[in-house]
C-alpha cells in the first residue's frame, strides 16, 4: 500500500470538505476524515477494504443491486477516463443519503487506482424535489400563473395561463404584462396597484383582462413580489382565476334582488340605492334631481274587471312606455302594484321636467291591446325636487307621493308638483283621521234625512239618509269633507254601518208614529260593496229595527256597478230577491248607458242634480232629463229627480212625467228629531208647493 504522507497532495486529500477515497481493485483502500464524518464512522478500520456496496443500501433507486451497479460504475470510469453519477450511500446508523460520485482512474505503480470524490447532495436533491413539486403544482393547477421580471417582461407562464388567456408560451414570453390589458381600467388603477406592490410586496383584487380572442373577462388576481438576498424585488408572480362564472352568478343574484320580476325594471331597493347615489353626486355637481311618482288611475277597476293576467300585461306595457319616454341615464323603477318612480338627474330647468311628465302621461295613454281588449291606461304623476323638496330619499319619495295624490284629486291623467301646502294638507288629513276614529267610537256620525216626495199622490213617501259628522269642535261636517278620506282609510265601513242601522231604526219608528209607509234610501260606497260584511250589516239593521226589506233602498253609483259587473249583478240580485230596492244615484254622469242597465237588478234612477240645476239654462240638460225619464218609464224603472230647488224645475219635471222629487225646494236634510216633527205637520204636503 502506497504511503502518501509526505506528499503535499496528501494534505489536500485529508482536508477536503468533500469525501475523498481511493479504490484499489474494487475496494476502498484510503479515505479522508470527511468520509468518516459523512458516513458517521469513528474508526478508520471499519471502512478499510470495504466494497462500495457495503456502504450502500442493498439496492439503488433504479432497483438494481448496489453490488453489481458499483462494479459497473467502476468499469465505466476505467473505460471513459472518468465517471460522474449519483449514488445512495448508507451511514453507520443505517440512514441513507444521496451523493454525487466522481470516479477518476489514476495510474499508480503499474496498476490503475480510482480516485473517488463524494459530494453530499441532500440539499440539492431536496431543492430539486421541491422544484419538481412546484412545477407539478403550477402545471396542474387550474389557476393561471405568470412570472415577470422587473423590466417588466413575462418570463414564465403555466399551462392554465395559456388555457385561460389563449396565448401559447412562445407567444407570450418576453411580452410586457400589460400586453393583455382590457382597457377598462384607467392609469390610476395600475399606478395604485404598483404602489401597493412596491410598499407591501403584494396586491390582490378583481381586474378585467383580455383574452387572445379579444374577449374581455374578469379575473381575480394575486400578485406577489419575490425578493433576492438584498431584499430587492427580482420577480413578480401573478396567480389568477377566471371569475366570469362567479361574476355572472353575482349579476344574476343582484338582478334577482334588485329587479322587479314582472317588468324587469329596477325594484324599490335598487331605486333607493340609485337615488341615494344621485343625491351624493348632486351635492358634488350642485345640480338638481327630480323624482317622479306615478300611479295608474283606476288600475284596481281594470284588474277587477279584466283579471290579474290582463292587469299584469298592462303593467308591462306601461313600464315599457315610461322607460322609452325618458333618457337612458334616468332611472325608471317599479315600486310594486301600479306604482312607478322615475329619477331625472341633472335637472337644469324645471319646465323640462314638466315636459317629461307630460310626455310620460301621454305615452301611458296610448291604447294597449291586452289579450284582445283595448285598454287606455291613465296615470297621475307627482313630482318633487332635490334639494328643494327634500334632502333625503324618504322625504323626496313621500313628497312626490303627496303630489301624485294631488294630481289624482284633480281628476287624474295629470301631474302635480309638490308644494309646502301639501305637507300641511297631509298633516291636516292625519289629524282628521284620528278625529274620525274618535268620532266613530263616540257615535258622532249620524244620518240627516231629506224627504222624498211623490208628485202623483202628493205625499211624502220616504227620505234619503245623508251622513253627517257631528264634530265636537267644528259643528256639522258635510260628507264631501270626510267621505273621500274615509273611503281611503276604510273608516267608511263602520261609518256606513252606523248610518244604515240608525236609518232603519228611525224609518221603522216613524212608520209607527206617523202611520205613513215611509221608505228610507241609504247611500253605499264602493268600499262597502266590496266588504264581506255588507250583507250581514244589512240583515242586522233590518232585523234589529223590524223594518221590512222593501222599505230599504240602497243607493249606488254607476261606476260601482261597472267596476266588477258579475259580482255586482250577483250581490244586488241577491239583495233584490230579499226584497230590497236598488237605486242608481247621480244617474247620467257615469258611463253606463240605459241599455246596459237592463242587465242590472235596479228599481230606480236618481237623475243627477247637475241636470236639474241646469233645466232653465241648458237645453241639453232638459233633453237628457226627458230621455232618462221616457226610457226609464219604458223599462219600468222609477225616476227620482234630486236637487230640486225652484218651482220652475219642479214644473218641468212634473210635465215630463217624473214622479218622485227631492230637494231644497221641499226641505233641506234634517236631523232625525226635526224630521219627525216636520212630517207630522199638516203643512208638509207637496200639494202645498204645487199650484
Ligand atoms: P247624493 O247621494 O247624491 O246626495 C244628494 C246630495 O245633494 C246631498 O248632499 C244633499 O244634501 C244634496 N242636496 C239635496 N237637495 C239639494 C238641492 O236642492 N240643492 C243642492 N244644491 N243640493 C241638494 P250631501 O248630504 O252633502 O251628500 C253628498 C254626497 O255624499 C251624497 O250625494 C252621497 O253620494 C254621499 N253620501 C252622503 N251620505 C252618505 C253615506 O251615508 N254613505 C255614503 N257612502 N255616501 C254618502
Ligand atoms: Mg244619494
Ligand atoms: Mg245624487
Amino acid at each position: 500500500m502506497a504511503d502518501f504522507k509526505h506528499d503535499q497532495y496528501r494534505k489536500l486529500f485529508d482536508q477536503s470538505a468533500d469525501a475523498m477515497l481511493i479504490i484499489d481493485d474494487g475496494r476502498f483502500v484510503d479515505f479522508n476524515d470527511a468520509t468518516l464524518k459523512m458516513l458517521g464512522y469513528s474508526c478508520r478500520q471499519e471502512l478499510f477494504s470495504t466494497h462500495p456496496s457495503q456502504l450502500s443500501p442493498p439496492n439503488q433507486p433504479d432497483g438494481r443491486s448496489s453490488f453489481e451497479k458499483a462494479d459497473e460504475m467502476i468499469a465505466i470510469a476505467f473505460e471513459k477516463g472518468s465517471h460522474r453519477f449519483e449514488w445512495i450511500h448508507r451511514r453507520a446508523d443505517g440512514s441513507d443519503f444521496p451523493v454525487e460520485v466522481l470516479l477518476t482512474p489514476v495510474p499508480y505503480e503499474n496498476r490503475m487506482l480510482l480516485n473517488v470524490v463524494w459530494r453530499d447532495i441532500t440539499q440539492r436533491k431536496k431543492a430539486e424535489e421541491a422544484l419538481r413539486l412546484a412545477k407539478y403544482v403550477t402545471d396542474n393547477t387550474s389557476e393561471g400563473v405568470i412570472v415577470c421580471d422587473t423590466t417588466p417582461k413575462i418570463i414564465e407562464i403555466n399551462p392554465a395561463y395559456s388555457e385561460i388567456m389563449g396565448y401559447s408560451r412562445d407567444e407570450i414570453l418576453g411580452q410586457n404584462p400589460g400586453f393583455t390589458n382590457s382597457g377598462r381600467h384607467d392609469k390610476s388603477f395600475f399606478s395604485d396597484m404598483w404602489r401597493e406592490i412596491t410598499s407591501t410586496g403584494k396586491w390582490e383584487g378583481e381586474i378585467w383582462d383580455r383574452r387572445k380572442n379579444g374577449e374581455v373577462f374578469p379575473k381575480f388576481l394575486r400578485i406577489n413580489a419575490v425578493y433576492n438576498d438584498l431584499n430587492k424585488p427580482i420577480y413578480y408572480v401573478g396567480v389568477f382565476s377566471d371569475i366570469t362564472r362567479i361574476k355572472e352568478a353575482e349579476d344574476k343574484l343582484s338582478e334577482l334582488a334588485f329587479s322587479d320580476p314582472l317588468t324587469k325594471l329596477p325594484n324599490r331597493a335598487l331605486f333607493h340605492e340609485r337615488l341615494e347615489q344621485e343625491i351624493l353626486g348632486c351635492e358634488r355637481r350642485k345640480s338638481k334631481i327630480a323624482v317622479l311618482f306615478l300611479d295608474l288611475d283606476r288600475f284596481k277597476d281594470i284588474n277587477d274587471t279584466l283579471g290579474h293576467a290582463s292587469g299584469d300585461s298592462l303593467l308591462i306595457a306601461v313600464a315599457k312606455q315610461i322607460r322609452s319616454s325618458v333618457r337612458a341615464v334616468d332611472t325608471v323603477a317599479r315600486m310594486g302594484g301600479d306604482e312607478f318612480t322615475v329619477i331625472i338627474s341633472d335637472v337644469k330647468d324645471e319646465s323640462v321636467v314638466a315636459d317629461i311628465a307630460n310626455h310620460i302621461i301621454k305615452s301611458v295613454n296610448k291604447v294597449v291591446n291586452v289579450e284582445g281588449k283595448e285598454i287606455i291606461a291613465r296615470a297621475s304623476v307627482g313630482i318633487s325636487y332635490y334639494p328643494k323638496d327634500g334632502e333625503n330619499v324618504d322625504d323626496l319619495m313621500r313628497h312626490a307621493d303627496m303630489a301624485m295624490y294631488k294630481a289624482k284629486e284633480n281628476g287624474g291623467d295629470s301631474f302635480s308638483f309638490y308644494s309646502e301646502e301639501m305637507n300641511i294638507e297631509s298633516a291636516r288629513r292625519l289629524l282628521l283621521e284620528s278625529e274620525m276614529r274618535h268620532g266613530i267610537e263616540n257615535k258622532h256620525f249620524i244620518p240627516y234625512f231629506q224627504p222624498i216626495m211623490d208628485l202623483d199622490s202628493g205625499t211624502i213617501v220616504g227620505m234619503e239618509a245623508l251622513a253627517r259628522w257631528d264634530h265636537p269642535g267644528n259643528g256639522i261636517v258635510l260628507p264631501g269633507e270626510f267621505i273621500p278620506l274615509a273611503e281611503d282609510n276604510g273608516y267608511i265601513i263602520p261609518i256606513g254601518r252606523e248610518v244604515l242601522r240608525e236609518s232603519c231604526r228611525q224609518a221603522r219608528q216613524w212608520q209607527l208614529s206617523s202611520s205613513i209607509p215611509l221608505k228610507v234610501s241609504v247611500n253605499l260606497s264602493g268600499r262597502q260593496i266590496k266588504s264581506l260584511d255588507l250583507r250581514k250589516d244589512i240583515e242586522t239593521s233590518l232585523y234589529e229595527s223590524g223594518l221590512s226589506p222593501d222599505c230599504l233602498t240602497l243607493e249606488i253609483t254607476e261606476s260601482m256597478m261597472m267596476g266588477n259587473v258579475d259580482a255586482a249583478i250577483k250581490l244586488f240580485g241577491d239583495l233584490r230577491n230579499a226584497g230590497l230596492k236598488i237605486a242608481i244615484d247621480d244617474f247620467g254622469t257615469g258611463y253606463s248607458s240605459l241599455s246596459q242597465l237592463k242587465r242590472f237588478p235596479v228599481n230606480s234612477l236618481k237623475i243627477d242634480q247637475s241636470f236639474v240645476r241646469d233645466i232653465q239654462a241648458d237645453n241639453s240638460s232638459r233633453t237628457i232629463i226627458q230621455t232618462i225619464i221616457s226610457m226609464a218609464n219604458s223599462m219600468g224603472l222609477e225616476v227620482v229627480a234630486e236637487g230640486v230647488e225652484t218651482h220652475e224645475q219642479l214644473d218641468f219635471l212634473k210635465n215630463q212625467g217624473c214622479r218622485y222629487v227631492q230637494g231644497f225646494y221641499f226641505s233641506r236634510p234634517m236631523p232625525g228629531d226635526i224630521f219627525e216633527k216636520t212630517i207630522n205637520q199638516e203643512a208638509f204636503h207637496p200639494a202645498n208647493y204645487i199650484h
